[in-house]
């Protein structure tokens, strides 16, 4: 596509990176009130009990998802 005005052009793919990057935002999880690693009570703004639980499940997700690609 061109355009023959060059501030129309920006402005267009400026709104299209701005789109391409709202469609590409994760929605961060919920926060769970139970700790997602061991079903303790979780600390206040996270799901997790403590940094190790949280770790420990960071490091189960990734290792799910090196599994989903491989
Ligand atoms: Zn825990």
């Amino acid at each position: 596509m061109t355009y023959a005005d060059p501030i129309d052009e920006a402005t267009a793919r400026e709104m299209q990176l701005i789109e391409i990057a709202l469609a590409n935002r994760t929605h961060p999880e919920p926060r769970s009130p139970i700790c997602k690693n061991c079903g303790e009570p979780s600390l206040p703004a996270t799901s997790y009990c403590s940094s190790e639980c949280r770790e420990d499940d960071e490091r189960i997700e990734r290792a799910k998802q090196h599994r989903r690609v491989a």
